[in-house]
């Protein structure tokens, strides 16, 4: 498509003032190539970013507590049919007493990661969530990926008070070429259930996938927009060597910036991730997507003796690192970029409305 300078002039107006861009406007902002207008992209999504949610970046404290997993997402380095990956399960308590360790640094929300590990029960889940409240002054996510109604609300009511579920593509045709046993309707189904009983959900993608166009990220940035998601997950796609997709390119810093830079614009006040996998391919990927309209990094404390096995991409950042390094680490990146570190839960500023 071809867009007069002033069409461009406007299209980024309308993307400051209230984002309401259409299908074709996202896709023309996402096919910008030359520098100076992707430049001018990112610092829109910036000045949304400082307008809707000012200065401040939270830090959410990670704990991958299990990398047993029952599913086959082929981009995935953990699927079940991966038999070089040795697979462990955090003792419960171990669990409960790195998330106090984290709080005890000042951070305000655990995340807790895993693959889909049925072992990990609604009940158990609920004794770890509760063990943590117990224990620690914090918000806590989880990412532990589909379950049924049930089970979210007994979790909710556990104490959870957000889920992270990646919508992972919002195209279905796409999205079932990628998970093979998994269907579109059920994570669909998923993440209405999240939003009806309550949970400040956070959604997102993969910019990069195999056979994705940029029409299908344009499907990404509408979905999360019409879902309100309360926070949206963005990366690359990583090519991981023990799985079918191993052979397909990585996705590009560049385009990461730009879905980033669309997602803020979309969400205004959406709690969005520099994630681990754009700081993967570049190593200033996530001070850069901070500056691209990203306010959160979710820093890796997982226990050392665990986390070399969660690797559902390879040279995953800090993945040798020690927990305490990264903690020091993260801080600094943050300042170096001109902002103020968050204090507290940081909750959605969606879900307070
Ligand atoms: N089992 C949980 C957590 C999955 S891991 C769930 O289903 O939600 C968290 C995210 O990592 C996934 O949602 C996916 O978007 C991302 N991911 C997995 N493999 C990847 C790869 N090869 N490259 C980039 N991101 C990947």
């Amino acid at each position: 498509m071809r867009i007069s300078d002033c069409g461009f002039n406007e299209i980024l107006n309308k993307a400051l003032v209230t984002g309401d861009l259409s299908r074709e406007e996202i896709v023309f902002l996402l096919s910008l190539e030359d520098e100076a207008d992707v430049k001018r992209l990112l610092e829109t999504a910036d000045a949304v970013r400082q307008a809707c949610v000012g200065d401040d970046v939270y830090i959410r404290g990670l704990i991958e507590f299990s990398n047993m997993c029952a599913r086959n997402c082929s981009y995935c380095g953990i699927r079940a049919d991966n038999p070089d990956v040795h697979r462990y399960r955090m003792p419960i308590d171990e669990i409960i007493e790195t998330a106090e360790h984290v709080v005890s640094k000042g951070i305000g929300t655990i995340v807790l990661q895993s693959g889909e590990d049925p072992w990990f029960t609604a009940d158990r889940m609920r004794e770890i969530i509760r063990g943590i409240k117990a224990r620690a002054d914090c918000a806590i996510t989880l990412s532990i990926g589909e379950r049924t109604y049930d089970e979210y609300k007994a979790m909710k009511e556990a104490g959870a008070d957000r889920f992270l579920l990646r919508h992972e593509t919002a195209v279905r045709s796409l999205y079932e070429k990628l998970h093979p046993d998994c269907s579109f309707d059920e994570r669909q189904r998923c993440l209405n259930d999240l939003k009806s009983l309550g949970y400040q959900v956070g959604a997102g993608c993969m910019v990069g996938l195999p056979w994705q166009t940029v029409e299908d990220m344009a499907e990404d940035i509408v979905f999360v927009r019409d879902l309100n998601a309360d926070m949206v997950g963005i990366g690359p796609f990583i090519p991981h060597p023990g799985t079918p997709l191993g052979d397909h390119p990585a996705g590009t810093l560049a385009q990461t910036l730009k879905m980033v830079a669309l997602a803020r614009i979309a969400t205004r006040n959406g709690l969005l991730p520099a994630t681990t996998a754009v700081g993967s391919i570049d190593p200033f990927g996530r001070e850069k997507a901070l500056k691209a309209g990203a306010n959160v990094v979710m820093p890796n404390y997982t226990p050392l003796k665990y986390r070399v096995d969660y690797e559902i991409y390879p040279d995953k950042k800090c993945i040798n690192e020690d927990p305490e390094q990264c903690h020091g680490c993260m801080q600094a990146r943050i300042l170096s970029t001109g902002r103020t570190i968050g204090t507290g839960p940081g909750h959605s500023l969606k879900h307070l409305r």
